[in-house]
């Protein structure tokens, strides 16, 4: 590793790493050196008294459950997939929902990386701005070859899928989410709209302009496990990932959890009144406020609304419009994994620590090895 960053560095090249590519904004992209390291996958050990694992970069979100369930431990939370790279993860803020939960970034204690130079750093709590560069740096800061994670007690989850209109969506959101362990809706705008992302809806209730939402509550020790379909009991890691397919472009902005009513009813009216390519449903989560320099929930609990396109259409004018919407009205971060419009004016205006993430970018990459055209414009 330290001798293929070494190389490309002197030769004048570029280095990205992959790790299952599930980001949609072009991330990896180098006509350098593109390291895919999946050979480098498994946990590396598990203390059940810290609750800290240990775990090669290439090791999926899906892999960790059952080591980590037989330790007595569980991952805080989830998103809607688990077979992201803990790397990946980390390094784009992937996060689930929960107004208590932060993303996966959160979680990272300690990494091993090898930085633009190809030397090797380890960075942990001791160092808490590293750290807080680190956690969230979309492969900007060296390759990771190593990261340690803070993890929770091992828990089950009890599975509610109810079918509401938009109005006691809008009407229970604070409660609901205080409420629950996790809380997210799908609004699908029109009939056509569950059907794309394989979301069942009650059968003699309208599909357009309604919410399918999940509600996941801890489960009572004696309540046993259930395969009921919408009231599944399961162990966490078993109930969260849903099975997609891979028919959308998504772009992903995070609000201020406070303004979170405004821009509910802002998208709603947006997607109904002006974008007859909005068919793909509206994603609504939540994500606790956490530290990390680029984390879109810097200091900040926040409101997540994602939409897609279909590959292939022209989207681009109607993610435009939310960009326009939710970037330009609600001052909202974006997905670094996602499809997004951010410039480095915004950037700075919206990411307070934009700049200490990038001193620290120049100090571990002085020569921007680890930038590519997507990335160069925001962080060189
Ligand atoms: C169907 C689908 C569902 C999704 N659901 C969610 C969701 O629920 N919540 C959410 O937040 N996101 C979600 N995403 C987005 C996804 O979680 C992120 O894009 C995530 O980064 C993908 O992980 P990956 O392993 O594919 O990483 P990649 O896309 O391969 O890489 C992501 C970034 O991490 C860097 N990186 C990877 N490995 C290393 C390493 N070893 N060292 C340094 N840098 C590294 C890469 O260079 C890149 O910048 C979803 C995406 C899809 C396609």
């Amino acid at each position: 590793m330290q001798a293929a960053v070494r190389a490309a560095a002197a030769a004048g090249q570029g280095v990205r790493v992959v790790a299952t590519g599930h980001s949609f904004t072009p991330v990896h992209l180098t006509d350098g050196t593109l390291l895919d390291l999946d050979n480098l996958r498994g946990v590396l050990g598990i203390d059940a008294a810290s609750g800290r694992a240990r775990a090669l970069p290439g090791t999926t979100i899906g892999d960790l459950g059952d080591p980590l369930w037989e330790a007595g431990l569980a991952l805080a939370n989830q998103g809607d997939i688990d077979t992201q790279c803990i790397a990946g993860a980390i390094g784009t803020a992937t996060h689930g929902s929960g107004i208590s939960l932060t993303s996966i970034s959160g979680w990272l204690r300690r990494c091993r990386l090898v930085t633009g130079g190809g030397d090797v750093v380890e960075i942990d709590e001791t160092q808490p701005d590293l750290l807080a560069a680190a956690q969230v740096a979309v492969g900007m800061l060296g390759v990771m070859t190593e990261v340690e994670i803070q993890t929770v007690p091992a828990y089950r989850l009890v599975e509610r899928i109810e079918h509401w209109s938009f109005d006691e969506l809008i009407g229970q959101f604070d409660a609901r989410v205080a409420r629950h362990r996790h809380f997210s809706s799908w609004w699908c705008p029109t009939e056509q709209s569950p059907g794309l992302y394989g979301l069942t809806m009650e059968p003699g209730k309208p599909g357009a302009d309604a919410c399918y939402v999940k509600l996941y509550d801890e489960a009572p020790a004696d309540l046993p496990d259930s395969a009921t379909p919408r009231r599944r009991v399961d162990r966490s890691y078993r109930i969260y990932p849903d099975v997609f397919e891979p028919n959308f472009h998504e772009l992903e902005y995070f609000v201020r959890y406070e303004r979170a009513a405004e821009a509910l009813g802002a998208m709603r009216e947006l997607m109904l009144a002006s974008q007859p390519d909005a068919i793909f449903p509206l994603e609504i989560r939540t994500v606790a406020a956490d530290t990390a320099y680029l984390s879109p929930q810097y200091e900040t609990p926040t409101l997540v609304l994602s939409v897609s396109g279909q590959p292939g259409a022209d989207y681009w004018p109607y993610l435009r419009s939310v960009d326009r919407l939710l970037g330009g009205e609600f001052g909202a971060r974006v997905h670094w994994g996602k499809l997004h419009f951010l410039t480095a004016e915004q950037l700075h205006e919206r990411y307070p620590q934009a700049q200490a993430f990038i001193d620290i970018r120049r100090r571990l990459d002085p020569d921007g090895v680890f930038l590519n055209d997507h990335l160069r414009p925001l962080f060189a």
